[in-house]
Parts: structure tokens; C-alpha cells; sequence
């Protein structure tokens, strides 16, 4: 490169951290924006909003309608098992897809479904081997997908699959992405909220930020990483009104961690599929749960404003003071997940989180990726429909700053390539002295979960090691 940019990158949601992290590493000077400030001294306040509830690297093997959903979240999980160290699934192993007996006996052919979709995956990901077999990451096609005919401890089972699809567990995401980004000399602000971004007559863009002691500045950046969840589309659509976005639904959703009194057996995710006879167990070790039942969890479904780009006004209301059904909805979820999961019988909640789910169609069945924007040349903005896309999206938007650095003559074009390749390896390659130490691990995970604003119990992972027999 023949001067160093510098890239200003808004939201350390797990877009913007991916999108610091491979921008760093690409050699740009990088500034985080994050309006969220740390609750825990010495750490980031990193993944605090949407993907503090996250817990499943998709496979596809959830979305057994849509077989373009299911192809994109196996590209986002091959491109994550390169990405993330071992560490993030803290001791859980594959998760279990399950078609419901019940559903089975009221006519819906739920298993022959699921049947189908392993097919789609095996498929899709054979062509993804053979274009490249560095995608080899699960083995050999034939293999990683395999139905199961119980799943022990779950009431309701009529087929149990297994697939790469596999749990993780957020708080120790973030641990990984907080290390990661200091490795890389990412200049992280927290506590600043960005007003907007415009761009200059010199093709630079000028960023305006209020500190948390309310002083306004501005920022001149090269370029520009949009990176903050439902607000991206309006910041974009304000810095460029002649871009446009496809219909896109905003919904709010109700999801819970409970605790687990009389542990648990499952070092994996219970995917029961399809809304009134599914739901999720997803322990994150022997004391604490996420739980989501379809129909308690469905809160609101609106459509994104088609002339503002702004999210629907009453969200920011309800994700401030709650929704008033919240309580009722949560005493619905844990009712009906008792009648699957046994060892929810004397769970309490540990606390209620609404959230905002992006998706192209009103159909929650359906999760297909939504891509990388270019709002500009050197302005991107990044909207994660499933934490699952993190990687490839993060990619995708390493390529549009690369092509902007060339266009602008301030980079060979036979740098790009070799700069992509190395830019989006994995985190974690040497693992730090700290994280060798069980104790100093949990304590620095600890830290992270009070700042996401979750029980601190998921600083703690399963204690068994993975058997291979569990391996898909
Ligand atoms: C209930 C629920 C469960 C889900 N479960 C899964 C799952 O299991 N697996 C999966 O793959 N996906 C899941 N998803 C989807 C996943 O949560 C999202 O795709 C992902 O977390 C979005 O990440 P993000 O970085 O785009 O957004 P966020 O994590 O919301 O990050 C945006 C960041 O921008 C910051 N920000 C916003 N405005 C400003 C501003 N003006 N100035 C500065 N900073 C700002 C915010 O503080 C925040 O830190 C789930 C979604 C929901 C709703």
C-alpha cells in the first residue's frame, strides 16, 4: 500500500468486530465506533446488542424449507470453521435438529423435510469441496450429515439429525474477538455514537460522533464500515439516497436464559423445528440455557420504512423499556419447553431479552443472506440476517475496501489477492499464555458477560471434552 488509509468502523456488533479485525489485518489504520461502554475495566464492550443472544452456527439443517437459506448458512459455517478458534463453542458439540412426533401425527411430513435438506447440504457442500478443497473443513460429503433415531431426554422425537450445525457460546466469542482485536492496534472508542456520516468533495467521508461525555466531534476516514444492525439501512440510505434495499422485515423477538437447577446431560443444542411444536434447548453448560419457543418468541413482525431505511419507530421504545407482554410470553416459553426438554421443570428465568431479527421475507423459516452493501465506493455497510454469515460477509466487505484502495491508485492491483488470503485467517492461531489457565480464562469471560448484559454464568463452559462418536 502506498499510504496507510484510515477505515472508520461503525458498531462492534460481531459484523463490525469481523470487519475491524480483517481491515487491520489488511494493514488500514482502524477506528471502532461503539455506542455501548464497557461495564468490566481492561475489556472492549464488544457484541453487547443483537449478538449477546446468538448461539448457533447454522448449518442449514434449521431451515429445511428454503433450500437457498440452507446453502448460505453451510457457506457462512465452513467459512467460520476457519475463522473462530475451538474455544467459542466452550465444550458443546454438534447440535441435534429434531422433527416433532406430534407434528408427524397431525400430517405434516416434518422427517421426509429434513430428509430432503440433509440432501440439499450434502450436496451443496460436495460442490463447495470440489471448488476448493480447503472447504473440506467437516470431511468427506457422504458423512456430514446423519439422522439418529432418539435423541435421549427430549419427549416428542419422531427423527433426530446431526449435522455441522453446532452451538456456540457468545460471552466466549467475544473473550476470542476482544484479544484479537488488541493484537491488531484496532483504535477501539467506546462510548461514541455516530450521528452520520457524509461525503466529501474529495471522495473521504467525515463522520460525526458524540463522546459519552456528550462532546461532538468528527472523524475524516478513507473509508467507511456501516456496521450497526436495523440503524445501517438509514445511515446508508441518508449518505446515499439513490441506493436501494430490497423489502426487508424487522422483527421483534423474545428469547430467555434460564438457569438449570438440575444440570443437564445435552452438551449440545435441541433444535425442536417448526413454531407451535418447536423450540430450543440450548445449554451453555451444565448451569444455564438459552430457550426460545416459536410462538411465545414472535413478538411483532413490521416492515423496514421503504423511504427512511429506518427501523419501525415503536422498536426503539420496546427494546428500551420492554414490551408489556414480555413477562406472560416468557412464563409461555418455559411452560411449553418443560413439556420436551425434563430438565427445565424447576428452571427460573434469568433474564428476558427482546431483540431484532433482519429477514428478507415475513417468513421466519426462511433466513437467506442479504450480502454486503456498497452504499459508495469506499462505503460499506454490513447487516448480518445470521451471526452465521459473520465470516463470509466480512470477506465480501474486505474485497469492496481492497477494490477502493486499487481504484484509487493506492494499491497494486496484484496486492489485493494475496492481502484477502491473509487478512481473513483464523483468530486464535497462537493461543495467549492467559487463555491456557482455566481460571484466567472464565475470569476475563466473566468480564464479557457483564458487559453483554448476561448471567455470568456462560463464562463457564462444559467441562467434558468432545467425544468423536458425536461428530456428524
Ligand atoms: C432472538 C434471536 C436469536 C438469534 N439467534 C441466532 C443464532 O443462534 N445464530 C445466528 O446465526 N444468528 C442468530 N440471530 C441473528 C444474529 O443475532 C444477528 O444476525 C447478529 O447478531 C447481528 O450482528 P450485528 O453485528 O449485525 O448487530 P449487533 O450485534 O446489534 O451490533 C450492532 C452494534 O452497533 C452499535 N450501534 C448501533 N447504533 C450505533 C451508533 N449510532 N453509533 C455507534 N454504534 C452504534 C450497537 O451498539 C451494536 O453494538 C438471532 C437473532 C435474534 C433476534
Amino acid at each position: 500500500m502506498k499510504r496507510r488509509e484510515v477505515h472508520v468502523v461503525i458498531g462492534a456488533g460481531i459484523a463490525g468486530c469481523l470487519s475491524a479485525l480483517t481491515r487491520s489485518r489488511a494493514g488500514y489504520d482502524v477506528i471502532v465506533l461503539e455506542e455501548q461502554q464497557a461495564r468490566s475495566g481492561g475489556t472492549y464492550p464488544v457484541c453487547t446488542r443483537t449478538s449477546n443472544i446468538v448461539s448457533e452456527n447454522h448449518s442449514g439443517a434449521e431451515y429445511p424449507f428454503d433450500p437457498q437459506s440452507a446453502r448460505d448458512c453451510l457457506d457462512g459455517r465452513i467459512e467460520n470453521e476457519r475463522f473462530f478458534p475451538e474455544l467459542i463453542y466452550g465444550g458443546k458439540t454438534y447440535s441435534r435438529i429434531i422433527a416433532s412426533q406430534s407434528m408427524m401425527d397431525d400430517g405434516h411430513d416434518i422427517v421426509g423435510q429434513c430428509r430432503t435438506n440433509m440432501d440439499v447440504i450434502r450436496a451443496h457442500y460436495a460442490q463447495r469441496c470440489e471448488e476448493d478443497p480447503a472447504n473440506a473443513v467437516f470431511g468427506e460429503p457422504s458423512v456430514i450429515c446423519r439422522e439418529v433415531p432418539a435423541v435421549e431426554g427430549v419427549d416428542d422425537v419422531a427423527a433426530g439429525f446431526l449435522t455441522p450445525q453446532r452451538g456456540m457460546n457468545p460471552v466466549l466469542v467475544s473473550t476470542v474477538l476482544d484479544w484479537e482485536l488488541r493484537q491488531c492496534g484496532v483504535d477501539f472508542r467506546e462510548g461514541t455514537r455516530v450521528g452520520s456520516v457524509n461525503r466529501l468533495a474529495d471522495g473521504r467521508y467525515e463522520v460525526a460522533c458524540t463522546a459519552a461525555d456528550g462532546t461532538g466531534y468528527t472523524l475524516v476516514a478513507d473509508q467507511v464500515g456501516l456496521c450497526l444492525a436495523t440503524a445501517a439501512f438509514g445511515m446508508a440510505k441518508r449518505l446515499n439516497p439513490d441506493i436501494e434495499f430490497p423489502q426487508l422485515f424487522m422483527a421483534l423477538r423474545e428469547i430467555l436464559y434460564v438457569d438449570l437447577p438440575d444440570g443437564t446431560d445435552k452438551n449440545f443444542t435441541c433444535l425442536k423445528l417448526e413454531d407451535s411444536y418447536g423450540g430450543m434447548l440450548s445449554p451453555l453448560n451444565e448451569h444455564v440455557a438459552m430457550i426460545y419457543h416459536p410462538p411465545a418468541a414472535h413478538v411483532l413482525n413490521r416492515v423496514m420504512d421503504p423511504v427512511s431505511c429506518d427501523p419501525p419507530a415503536e422498536y426503539a421504545h420496546y427494546l428500551a423499556e420492554g414490551h408489556p407482554e414480555m413477562r406472560e410470553r416468557a412464563r409461555r416459553t418455559v411452560d411449553r419447553l418443560r413439556e420436551f426438554y425434563p430438565e427445565l421443570r424447576r428452571s427460573t428465568v434469568l433474564g428476558t431479552y427482546l431483540k431484532v431479527a433482519i429477514n428478507t421475507v415475513s417468513d421466519s423459516r426462511v433466513r437467506r443472506n442479504i450480502g454486503v452493501f456498497g452504499v459508495h465506493s469506499g462505503a460499506t455497510m454490513t447487516v448480518l440476517p445470521k451471526w452465521t454469515m459473520c465470516a463470509v460477509n466480512a470477506k465480501k466487505e474486505l474485497a469492496l475496501a481492497l477494490e477502493h484502495s486499487r481504484a484509487t491508485g493506492n494499491m497494486r492491483p496484484d496486492e489485493a489477492r494475496d492481502i484477502l488470503a491473509a487478512s481473513t485467517r483464523a483468530c486464535w492461531e497462537t493461543v495467549p499464555e492467559w487463555a491456557r489457565k482455566p481460571e484466567l480464562l472464565t475470569a476475563q469471560a466473566k468480564k464479557h458477560a457483564a458487559n453483554m448484559n448476561v448471567p455470568e454464568a456462560l463464562a463457564l463452559r462444559f467441562s467434558d471434552v468432545i467425544g468423536l462418536s458425536d461428530a456428524p
